[in-house]
């Protein structure tokens, strides 16, 4: 396991930053920066699946139920799911910070 992000110092980063523990970015979050947050209403959601396909973050996930949601350890809030989402069943809302 790669140890938090904030005790490296920077001459243990390796040369050219090569990550050499493949799969740790899970370790990492990153949407602690997000300004706005995608919030779902299944009510008008048809299941298309559209807004799983253009997030270009990948933290969108279909549910038990067949409807949608955002990881949001990782969505940067960039909105281009609500953007896409014809019935419009996803708004951006300020996080509350
Ligand atoms: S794009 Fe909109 S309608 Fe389509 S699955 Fe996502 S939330 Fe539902
Ligand atoms: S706001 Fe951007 S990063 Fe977050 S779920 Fe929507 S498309 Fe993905």
């Amino acid at each position: 396991m790669a140890k938090p992000m904030e005790e490296y110092k920077w001459h243990e980063l390796n040369v050219g930053c090569v990550i050499e523990e493949v799969g740790n970015a899970r370790e990492y979050k990153t949407g602690d920066w997000r300004s706005f947050k995608p919030v779902w209403n299944n009510e008008k959601c048809i299941k298309c699946g559209l807004c799983w396909l253009y997030c270009p973050d990948a933290t969108v996930f279909k549910t038990n139920e067949g409807f949608y949601l955002s990881n949001l350890d990782y969505c940067k809030g960039c909105g281009i799911c609500a953007k896409e989402c014809k019935p419009g069943a996803i708004k951006m809302v300020e996080e509350g910070r």
